[in-house]
């Protein structure tokens, strides 16, 4: 499942490409992904341009003159490149390799962009991902964006916010913070990132980083940069993967993700001083990886 980070650098790869372009044809080439596509999204999509590309958790939002939002989710497996006559681009790097077999090819905007030609092209192997269209004034009732937490990307996010959220709760850090109604968008990985970083164990339970009054501790103040600091790490690190990859011959070369403490059981520590090693436990079925001698 592509993190948002990724799901980020895939926006800005194709923001230059489709912001401003019109849809000249919209190709849908089987009528369904993990959900059938919607039936009129063919025709609601042909002739009108692109105002921008957005993004809400996980989920693209291509958004289209006449209060029209195509909601793309790319699932396990999902991913677009651009082919404009020279060789194919793809935005983004993803920690698991994405396809290019055109038999996985599913839906093509042919696009007009200064009338030069343009196709971006959505390729999915699993067909996990799906793709919806919803009228963008009405964004907030698409059902998975109701009662979504704020993004982690964003101001709304902070310790105030955290500490009504975590307040009195005894389940573990970990499995409150994938929550998504607290945080939009946090998955797995960043969350045991974010973790380490800020020195607190999975295990923790998340009431204890607020005080009696409702306050956060300075240990939840220090969660709360740690979360926005590895979001926006990451969304710069695929910032620059994206301007190594245009530099190249198009081809994309899959830079390996470095992460801190996610998948390095068994690895040293890498916090300075430290000593401890890098444990994997699961918790409601997902591994957490942490090191015992400096998360508390
Ligand atoms: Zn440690």
């Amino acid at each position: 499942m592509p993190e948002l980070p990724e799901v980020e650098t895939v926006k800005r790869g194709l923001a230059p490409a489709m912001e401003g372009a019109s849809i000249a044809r919209l190709e849908l080439r089987r009528p369904d992904l993990r959900f059938p596509l919607p039936e009129n999204l063919a025709e609601a999509a042909a002739g009108r341009r692109i105002l921008s590309l957005g993004r809400r958790a996980k989920y693209l939002l291509i958004d289209l003159e006449g209060d029209q939002t195509i909601i793309a989710h790319l699932g396990m497996s999902g991913s677009f490149r651009v082919e404009s006559g020279g060789p194919a681009a793809a935005p983004g790097d993803f920690h698991h390799p994405r396809s290019k077999d055109e038999k996985h090819d599913h839906v093509v905007f042919h696009l007009t962009a200064e009338s030069v030609p343009l196709r971006v092209i959505y390729n999915d192997p699993r067909r996990f991902g799906f793709m919806h269209l919803w009228k963008r004034s009405e964004l907030d009732t698409y059902p998975a964006f109701v009662g979504l937490g704020p993004e982690p990307t964003g101001n709304a996010l902070d310790a105030d916010y955290l500490a009504r959220r975590l307040a009195g709760k005894s389940q573990p850090l970990k499995g409150a913070l994938l929550d998504q109604t607290v945080i939009a968008g946090l998955g797995n990985i960043y969350v045991c990132e974010a973790l380490w970083r800020a020195h607190l164990s999975p295990r923790r339970k998340a009431g204890t980083l607020v005080t009696p009054t409702g306050r956060p501790k300075k240990e939840l103040l220090l969660l709360t940069e740690a979360i926005r600091a590895v979001i926006a790490d990451a969304i710069l690190a695929g910032g620059s993967s994206l301007r190594d990859h245009i530099q190249t011959d198009g081809s994309l070369g899959y830079f390996q993700h470095s992460f801190s403490v996610y998948d390095q059981e068994g690895e040293a520590c890498r916090t300075p001083g430290c000593g401890g090693t890098v444990a994997r436990i699961v918790q409601a079925g997902r591994s957490s990886f942490y090191c015992a001698a400096c998360q508390k």
